[in-house]
């Protein structure tokens, strides 16, 4: 089976998973728009089989959101969200954003859109530039 590797930005957290993913969520969650930052979090899940530290794991710090099998690990040098295990251990969670090529994923689904902000709804009508306008 084809693999991928993922990177956090400073290069010291780097991995190895399986280049088949079933879903992506991108998730607009109060959780998940705080702990990224961002409109959502896009986050793929793995069997922990299919997933390999390849450097920098002694390198990452975690944050468990109380009460919700919601975690933030980031690379302790330079930030970037890197992947975390499940609340009952048997998934890893990849942010899709720290993948370095193409993903193969099966679906991709919108969830939570309830707690969708307004400024990241209808994003098809916001204009587009291929850099800085
Ligand atoms: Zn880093
Ligand atoms: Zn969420």
């Amino acid at each position: 089976m084809k693999k991928i590797k993922g990177f956090c930005l400073c290069g010291a957290v780097s991995f190895e998973v399986v280049n088949a993913f079933e879903k992506l969520f991108l998730c607009s969650c109060d959780q998940c728009r705080q702990i990224t930052g961002s409109a959502f979090a896009s986050n793929l899940f793995v069997a922990i089989e299919a997933f390999e530290w390849l450097e920098g794991a002694d390198n990452i710090i975690s944050y468990q959101v109380p009460g919700r099998d919601i975690s933030k690990s980031f690379c302790q040098t330079c930030g970037s969200g890197v992947p975390w295990v499940n609340g009952d251990g048997t998934k890893i969670v990849v942010p899709a954003g720290s993948l370095s090529a193409s993903v193969n994923v099966a679906e991709r689904l919108r969830i939570f859109a309830s707690e969708q902000p307004a400024w990241a709804s209808e994003l098809e009508l916001v204009s587009s530039h291929l850099r800085f306008p």
